[in-house]
């Protein structure tokens, strides 16, 4: 396959930008890139022309499992979120249920250009929910890494169980996702129950993502508990990483930790204010991701966006706070761009696959080109152009391990009449099982009070 005359955004170590370029994909890789290349007989041709041809995306925090709910807790808080899913209806979930979450999910990831996204599945309360959650998983063509949790148990049950590791066995294991991860978190409860599940992980060999400084639930007190016990490895992930001490900071960073960056999440759930400002200054390696859509949706044009400009606004701020203006930004386009891509393949360890286009690396790569927009030129600033003006509408093509799975705008072999269907039946459960009442104030959170102040500036005739 040849994708002919694009302006090619590698992402190799030196951020190669190629304008009329072409990119050759062989089998499931990437063959060469450069000017005017030619290909073999029978090849398809895609026209790149007036398109930006970049890696494809990767997501390395989403609970797929409750894409079903898109948009029902879009004015939630992180408490209501809590109390919904965590204490009353979270329990709801069926192992369908969850399948049809993650199936949504996963379409739409690969509709958007993500290639790649870690399932965050904290909804598995049996081993029948995490079948239902692979299946769904590996009905899509993407690639998916399962972060396997229960919200409904402590770590320590869940991972110590036989059922688990069956599972392990059975489905990981020679399985065919892109990879595995424990997801679980660490409340700082000084008798450190999780302590097992680490030694579950270290047991496995897989990596442990975790929701760390999230304002009201984890703190610096997990960080230290899961440093003095040895459990902080390269490979690990801390998502949100919002409400830290610098002196959490330093050892994620000392320890090869990676940090999820929600942006849209953090700013309107409330798990503290999005790091990225901290993280850049303690050299924290960041990815991005969207985490549910439940609120927001799995779209990293957004993550790449919010992020940038909750950065800037920080640094504004700061500034300002101290009589001071910024003049250059340090968070530029370049860069959201690298955590959307790069970013995530080298939080996942799949750097050497993924992540870039370079020739041997897997062909995971989306063409975002859209003719009819008046958005898509000029194209004077590539990464600009991906962070600020282009979003998930103008995904024209999407390329995963050599497969085409969206061609011109369009899904390839996506049945959406199924996804719809499945996604209908396990709305109509909840709500049945929860009642109407229920449902309805769940999505309708109370408006608090306002105050109002008095103004002395009285409008008089
Ligand atoms: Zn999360």
């Amino acid at each position: 396959m040849l994708f002919r005359n694009g302006l090619v955004l590698t992402m190799d170590d030196s951020h190669t930008v190629l304008e009329n370029a072409d990119v050759l994909v062989v089998d499931d890789k990437i063959a060469e890139i450069g000017p005017n290349l030619t290909a073999p007989d029978g090849h398809e041709e895609i026209d790149a022309t007036g398109g930006i041809l970049m890696p494809g995306m990767i997501d390395t925090h989403r609970h797929m499992w409750q894409t079903a709910m898109r948009g029902y807790g879009a004015d939630w808080t992180l408490t209501q979120y809590f109390v919904w899913y965590y204490l009353e209806s979270g329990k709801h979930f069926r192992p369908e249920d969850i399948y049809a979450g993650n199936l949504l999910g996963a379409l739409e990831a690969i509709d958007s250009g993500v290639t790649t996204t870690v399932d965050w599945s904290h909804g598995l309360q049996s081993v029948d929910h995490a079948d239902a959650a692979v299946d769904a998983l590996e009905a899509v063509p993407g690639r998916f890494v399962l972060a396997y949790g229960n919200i409904q148990q402590g770590p320590w049950e869940w991972s110590t169980s036989k059922e688990f590791q069956e599972f392990y066995r059975r489905r990981i294991e020679g399985g065919k996702l892109a990879g595995f991860q424990m997801a679980f978190d660490v409340t700082g409860d000084p008798a450190f129950p999780e302590k097992a599940a680490f030694e579950v992980a270290r047991e496995l060999g897989v990596p442990v993502t975790t929701h760390a400084g999230v304002w009201g639930a984890t703190n610096d007190d997990g960080i230290r508990l899961m440093h003095d016990g040895g459990f902080m490895n390269p490979g690990n992930v801390y998502v949100h990483a919002a409400t830290l001490s610098s002196d959490s900071y330093h050892r994620i960073a000392a320890t090869g930790g990676s940090v999820s960056v929600s942006t849209e999440s953090e700013q309107s759930a409330g798990q503290g204010y999005p790091p990225t400002w901290q993280l850049r200054k303690h050299g924290i390696p960041v990815s991005l991701s969207m985490d549910t859509s439940v609120w927001w949706s799995g779209d990293l044009f957004s993550a790449m966006r919010t992020t940038l400009s909750a950065d800037r606004a920080r640094e504004h701020l700061e500034a300002h706070s101290k009589q001071e203006t910024v003049t250059h930004h340090h968070l530029r386009a370049e860069q959201v761009v690298d955590w959307a891509t790069r970013g995530g393949a080298k939080a996942l360890g799949m750097d050497s696959t993924i992540g870039a286009l370079t020739p041997g690396r897997q062909a995971d790569l989306v063409l975002i080109k859209n003719d009819s927009s008046p958005v898509m030129f000029p194209l004077l600033n590539a990464y600009g152009h991906v962070a600020f003006q282009a979003q998930r509408g103008d995904v024209h093509t999407v390329v995963v391990g050599g497969r085409v799975v969206k061609r011109d705008g369009k899904l390839v072999d996506a049945d959406l009449a199924t996804a719809r269907a499945k996604v209908e039946a396990s709305i109509e459960h909840l709500r049945s099982t929860m009642g109407e009442d229920a449902w309805k104030q769940g999505m309708n959170p109370d408006i608090p009070e306002a105050r109002i102040l008095h103004n002395p500036y009285q409008y008089t005739k």
